[in-house]
């Protein structure tokens, strides 16, 4: 058979890679003029955002896209047939110092499916990684996936090289994993996870000592959902998602709206609605109030509302469950309460403490501060004054809520919304929960 060529190699090897969105991918399609440097329309090429705000280009492939396990979900799974191909450390090499030489891109994203066996497939990555920093001297970003079940040297030895590493949890309970990737487990998925934890733990504290310790995945670790491939509701996703912030210390729980590649009976049949992108919507937004307003899981979601309301926002949903502890006057509540009050964000929260120490602040002064007074106005007083006279009704409020549209996610309502942050987001951009 004929040898592959490279740039076959990448047009497969980077397409496997789209389905993984623990680096979000723009899905940007601009040509080059030709005049300049970067060319949005390389193969692989995602962009994300840095945290300076500054949007950064990745590239994205897979190592290699044979695998010996059988995912029901997934395009690879070896029961698939599809063409299959692999990279060699030198070829990764030869892409990245290639690209970023063009300035195509800042960093390598790499992912794989499983050659032969984990060790195997993490030694390869390794091996590529090695070979970037120290022959290559590559100091861009690596963002690079920890294969479970792979001995924890390799994996403790790969985290010296990059900068993110990932494990992906693949699905939200262990009943759904059985399910549909009958080769994993919650187990073997956790343990690494782990491992970078304390690894990562372990080298801050060497770092304290002695400064020029190498470090240990510094941008920390993320991971990955699918969601909707099966039953759980978002109330099970939440409450998994913030015990893996509590427990694992992670930066970023990803959720990847189910995208049907494969027939299955286990899988549900959504062809006809296409994947679930307002559901990963709320859960997104949620995800922001869980780690940036102080949120628990339990007060956003219970038993008796499982699910995120689709019209509204969730935090606008919470406010309106909780009437009592509105309206919140602006030049007196504390910088928790703000964060409360739906169409107040962390940022606007911030400058509205810090400028009412030099008097009384308006409705006027919350537009320049960047509230949103239209989903504000609900449950805020200004010097004691509502905006306008508002009953403090669930029904009312919500009525007019929704007469105010929110973005939603394209393909739900024909609307935009806006790329999601990869690296550690505080204070810069991202989903807009405010
Ligand atoms: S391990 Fe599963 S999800 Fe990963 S590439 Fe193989 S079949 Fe796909």
């Amino acid at each position: 058979m004929k040898e592959m060529s490279l740039y076959e190699k990448l047009n497969i090897l980077s397409d496997a890679a789209k389905y993984d969105v623990s680096c979000s991918s723009s899905g940007v399609e601009r040509r080059g003029d030709g005049t300049g440097m970067g060319n949005c329309r390389k193969a692989g090429i995602c962009h994300s955002f840095s945290s300076d705000g500054r949007c950064i280009s990745l590239l994205k492939i897979l190592f290699t896209n044979e695998c010996i396990y059988d995912c029901k979900y997934c395009i690879n799974r070896s029961s698939n047939d599809v063409v299959r191909t692999s990279f060699t450390p030198e070829e990764i090499c030869t892409l990245t110092m290639e690209f970023y030489r063009r300035n195509y891109i800042e960093g390598l994203f790499l992912s794989s499916g499983i050659l032969k066996s984990p060790d195997y497939t993490m030694e390869l990555i390794y091996a590529a990684l090695y070979r970037l920093r120290h022959v290559c001297n590559f100091q861009g970003y690596i963002h690079v996936k920890a294969i479970p079940g792979a001995d924890e040297r390799l994996i403790r030895m790969t985290g010296f090289l990059a900068d993110r590493m990932s494990v992906n949890m693949e699905l939200p309970t262990a009943e759904s994993l059985r399910l549909l990737a009958p080769h994993k487990s919650r187990k073997n998925i956790l343990a690494p996870m782990r491992f970078v934890q304390e690894k990562m733990k372990e080298n801050q504290q060497e770092i304290m000592l002695y400064r020029s310790a190498p470090r240990f995945v510094p941008a920390g670790q993320s991971t990955q959902m699918i969601i909707g491939a099966t039953p759980e509701t978002d109330y099970q996703i939440l409450r998994v998602t913030e015990d893996l912030y509590k427990k694992f210390d992670l930066k970023r729980v990803f959720f990847s709206a189910f995208v049907p590649v494969n027939e299955d009976k286990d899988l549900p049949s959504i062809r006809d609605q296409g994947p679930p992108l307002l559901r990963e919507h709320r859960l997104y937004q949620a995800d922001w109030l869980l780690r940036f307003y102080h949120f628990e899981a339990e007060e956003l979601l219970d038993e008796e509302n499982q699910n995120f309301n689709v019209y509204l926002d969730p935090k606008c949903c919470w406010a309106l469950r909780h009437l009592e502890s509105f309206p919140v006057e602006i030049n007196r509540a504390d910088y928790y309460t703000l964060l409360r009050v739906p169409g107040i964000g962390y940022k606007s929260a911030g400058r509205i403490v810090k400028a009412r120490r030099w008097g009384c602040i308006g409705f006027e002064d919350l537009k320049k501060m960047g509230v949103v007074l239209k989903r504000a106005l609900y449950f805020i007083t200004c010097s004691g004054k509502m905006m306008y006279p508002v009953r403090m009704d669930e029904d009312t409020i919500t009525r007019n809520l929704l007469n105010t549209k929110e973005r939603l996610p394209e393909g739900a309502d024909g609307m935009t919304f806006r790329q999601l942050s990869l690296f550690d987001d505080m204070g810069l951009g991202g989903v807009n929960t405010g």
